[in-house]
């Protein structure tokens, strides 16, 4: 039996205005409806609006230790509850149970991180050239803050949100994604029962037309931080613009992995592999290229095909290396991409095609697919996939292999496997991308360093996490006091 959910506004469970719902099904066993959630309006957004703008001012002046305290004490709620939210990712997101461990472990720690944050929060004071005067600066929340989530990192991703924002004493409207809703209602509970004062964080669940599109608009909202496809972060990034609204978005991503022949090819190759199959290659850091040097071309598809035809497939919970997609429609759009990629002439080395036995035949599974004889400007190695799917291109030298890694409308991660340290040196210089790794997968962050795109994949303006994190959602003022 699945349970009905409601939003979270002014500190009370609410159902939408119209009684509207909408269910949240396994990716695993679709015939099994997850949860039921409120399909919530425009009038419902703005009730959740019109709650944080209330409780705005009371937030913004309570002292940061006290706000640090409440997000501490959400981290210590969530990891109550861990293993529930686990299991809640798995069975609406899908990804595998040790993936969803780590994704959980990491919002406890976000809570925790700027729950400390919230104490160092102030300005700096100046020399002044003046000698009766007081120069500082005072860091400030923006007010009430729109966040808007997409699906594939359903926990993680609301909460270093989430969390920069209350630490900064922001008052704040979350809407997640459709798919996955679950993991942010529990991090509500969390709040709810950290004390968090009623208003001062609301979700509300419903489509982007709806509830996104008011988070965006609405002359209350102070600033607008987005992670999401990079259709739709532009369309916000212009209206959020053309109100001088600040905003935030964190966008789409076709991140490559350099191959060197000084590279030792098992090890490349068990990095690309990680990069690409984790996650059911739904990850925004995903490595969708590998661009490999000429020498170790051949030797890089092989062991790299053996990579992938090793890849365990199953349902998340039984922690498998990969789960299904997230949905049917997830599914075909990477489907609709093997197309492409055979009629564009790249080799179909292994994978490609649903799973359909008896194992699989009520999931969106996949299996892992590697194409080669790709060429960069090919529509599978310019256009984001979002499915476990990897385009292997040759290249003759490591200038050449810098301009096809940065031939792209995306600059969000970019790795590279090689032995000498001055290849390395010169591609984290050249390289255009907001994470440059070295002998590691594209994928993975550390929480307390700054994060975001280049190009396409982001507005670049503010990063998120660690300290940045903490930038989008303030403003500073300058106090000249005589
Ligand atoms: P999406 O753009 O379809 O949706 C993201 C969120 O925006 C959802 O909550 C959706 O309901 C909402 N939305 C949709 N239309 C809207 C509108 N017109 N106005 C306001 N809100 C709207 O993305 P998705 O399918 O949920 O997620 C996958 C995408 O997210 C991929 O492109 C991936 O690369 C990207 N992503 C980026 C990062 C990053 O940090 N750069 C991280 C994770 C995912």
């Amino acid at each position: 039996m699945s349970e009905s959910y409601k939003n979270y506004v002014r500190g009370e469970w609410v159902t939408a205005e119209s009684e509207a719902t909408f269910d949240v099904i396994d990716p695993a066993q679709s015939d099994e409806v997850v949860g039921t959630y409120q399909q919530s309006s425009e009038a419902d957004a703005e009730t959740a609006i019109a709650a944080a703008t209330a409780a705005e001012d009371a937030w913004a002046s309570t002292p940061g230790p006290e706000r640090g305290t409440v997000l501490k004490q959400t981290s210590d709620a969530l990891a109550d509850r861990k293993e529930e939210a686990i299991e809640t990712l798995v069975r609406e997101e899908g990804k595998a149970r040790s993936e969803a461990a780590g994704e959980v472990q990491r919002a406890i720690d976000i809570f925790a991180y700027y729950g400390q944050k919230a104490r160092d929060l102030g300005g700096r004071h100046k020399a002044s050239s003046s000698r009766d005067t007081d120069l500082y600066t005072k860091v400030e929340p923006l007010g009430t803050v729109g966040l808007i989530t997409p699906w594939n990192y359903p926990i993680a991703i609301p909460a270093w949100k989430l969390a920069p924002a209350l630490a900064a004493g922001n008052a704040a409207v979350i809407k997640p994604a459709t798919a996955a809703p679950g993991p942010t209602r529990i991090l509500f509970e969390c709040l709810d029962s950290a004390g968090l004062p009623d208003g001062v964080a609301n979700m509300v669940t419903g489509s982007g037309s709806q509830v996104g599109t008011p988070l965006v608009e609405h002359d209350d909202v102070d600033g607008v931080s987005f992670t999401g496809s990079t259709a739709v972060g532009t369309d916000i990034a212009e209206t959020a613009a053309t109100e001088r609204k600040r905003v935030q978005c964190e966008m789409g991503g076709k991140n490559p992995t350099v191959v060197m022949p000084s590279a030792d090819i098992d090890e490349a190759a068990e990095i690309v592999a990680n990069g690409a199959f984790g996650t059911t290659g739904q990850s925004c850091t995903a490595a969708s290229r590998a661009i490999v040097h000429e020498d170790v071309y051949e030797s890089f598809v092989e062991k790299v095909v053996e990579h992938a035809e090793a890849v365990d497939v199953g349902a998340g919970l039984d922690d498998p290396d990969m789960g299904p997609h997230v949905s049917e429609s997830e599914l075909d759009s990477t489907l609709e991409y093997v197309d492409v990629g055979r009629e564009e002439g790249a080799t179909l080395e292994t994978g490609g095609t649903r799973l359909t036995d008896s194992d699989f035949e009520h999931g969106f599974y996949v299996s892992p697919t590697v194409f080669s004889d790709v060429s960069n400007d090919m529509r599978i190695a310019q256009e984001e996939i979002f499915g476990p799917v990897l385009s292997v291109i040759e290249t003759e030298d490591f200038d050449n292999a810098v301009e096809l890694a940065n031939n792209t409308d995306y600059g969000l991660a970019a790795s590279i496997v090689t032995d000498r340290l001055s290849e390395a040196d010169a591609f984290v210089d050249r390289v255009e991308s907001g994470v440059v790794k070295v002998n590691e997968k594209t994928t993975g962050l550390e929480l307390h360093v700054p994060f975001g795109g280049y190009k396409d994949s982001s507005t670049n303006t503010y990063r998120e996490q660690g300290d940045a994190g903490l930038d989008f959602f303030t403003a500073t003022k300058t106090v000249y006091r005589n």
